[in-house]
């Protein structure tokens, strides 16, 4: 048999989709780590920090009951659903239907990409901050929207500006993004900047999603608002959530949308074509998450905070003055001395062994920024600072 070569080729909405910047930057921390360099790696949004002992158990317990080895439904279980709504009740005072205004997903991400599908056609514009969380802007791209930035700014407390989008723009736009507290920034919101997007929304007649997926990760007794806590959000928005960063569970693959029954419906639609929900075993794990108590989270967000203050209070010592932030476990830090964000990191990475991330890998607005994640042990982090330090 003859063999005949077929040169696959890439589909254009893959081409479309914004180049990934790292690359160099990469190859130079693996080529630093395989020569035998100690490098500290604050580059990835990922917990140190294990899942809570209950959680692990409920997923043990439940992998041995054969009826959870079966093919799940896309919508989830009852059971989860109402869970869910029990804990947005509980901590925002938010009422939601778990019939129809919620929908697990196979983490927020997988959610977050599908959405665009689900309620903007090909040639509809999608509203996306810049900088933000990378699926915001590549969901829209690949479901062939126009993607409209919106610049966040230090001056903005990183609140995109809503009385500069035009008209014309957000006429055409069908949806729109909104993260707080924020990922890359560390900003948060107020009540005040969603009643406001919120009434955006009724006038253009605009989806806002809303990613609250660090909303449980705050400091000094801050304690973030729900989206969906804005009288008249459920009408114009959906909220995403997500057990990762709150329940220290990134690899468990849970998160959930929930709010306007008419757009949860319609990725529940689109949904049922392309997966068959989550293994029952990890729904139970994630209700088990939800219904435990208050104190292990406290706990976690004590350890961030003296994370966060090791770092800022270390490198304002040598200099370096960055803001503290109230939530998330980032620091959304001013590049010194005027050169670039890539070339700042590829310094630091270089001289100091300490991997950070270039803001310009969010969005062009990030530029003048690097990302530093508080995801390892404060001794590390101390050891990352006297490194930097010497660096500046
Ligand atoms: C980490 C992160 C998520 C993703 O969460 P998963 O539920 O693990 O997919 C969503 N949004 C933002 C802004 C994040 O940083």
């Amino acid at each position: 048999m003859v063999e005949v070569g077929l040169t696959v080729q890439k589909a254009k909405r893959l081409q479309a989709l914004p180049p990934y910047l790292f690359v160099e930057l990469d190859r130079a921390r693996r080529k630093l780590q395989a020569a035998g360099h100690d490098v500290i790696d604050l580059g990835v949004g990922d917990p140190d920090l294990p899942t809570p002992r209950p959680v692990i158990e409920r997923l043990a317990q439940a992998a041995q009951d054969p009826a959870n080895h079966r093919y799940s439904f896309t919508e989830g279980l009852g059971v989860l659903r109402q869970a869910i709504a029990a804990w947005y009740l509980k901590r925002f005072r938010v009422s939601l239907d778990p019939a129809t205004e919620i929908l697990p997903l196979l983490g927020s991400k997988e959610g977050i990409a599908h959405l665009p599908w689900a309620v903007v056609n090909p040639g509809e514009a999608v509203l996306v901050p810049d900088p933000c969380y990378p699926p915001y802007r590549s969901g829209a791209i690949l479901a062939e929207a126009e993607v409209i930035s919106m610049p966040l700014r230090a001056e903005m407390d990183f609140l995109p500006d809503l009385g500069d989008i035009n008209q014309r723009a957000a006429h055409r736009s069908k949806l729109m993004f909104l993260n707080y507290p924020n990922n890359p920034t560390a900003a948060v919101a107020s009540d005040a900047f969603f009643q406001e997007a919120v009434e955006l929304a009724r006038s253009y007649e605009i989806l806002i999603a809303h990613d609250a997926a660090y909303s449980e990760l705050a400091f000094d007794g801050y304690r973030p608002a729900s989206f969906l806590q804005v009288p008249g959000a459920k009408e114009v928005g959906i909220e995403f959530h997500s057990i990762s960063k709150t329940f220290q569970m990134t690899g468990w693959r849970v998160g959930w949308a929930c709010g306007n029954a008419t757009a949860i419906a319609a990725l529940n639609q689109l949904k049922t074509n392309l997966d068959s929900g989550i293994f029952q075993p990890v729904q139970y794990a994630a209700i088990a998450a939800l219904e435990m108590d208050e104190q292990p989270l406290r706990e976690v967000c004590a350890v961030y905070q003296q994370r966060r203050d090791a770092v800022v209070d270390g490198l304002a010592q040598a200099g370096w003055a960055i803001p503290k932030p109230s939530a998330t476990f980032y620091l959304w830090a001013p590049v010194p001395g005027g050169v670039s964000s890539m070339d700042f990191a590829r310094r630091v990475l270089e001289q100091a062994h300490v991997v950070i991330t270039p803001g310009s890998g969010f969005g062009p607005s990030g530029e003048g920024f690097v990302r530093f994640s508080l995801t390892v042990p404060v001794e590390r982090l101390r050891e990352a600072v006297a490194r930097i330090a010497k660096v500046l």
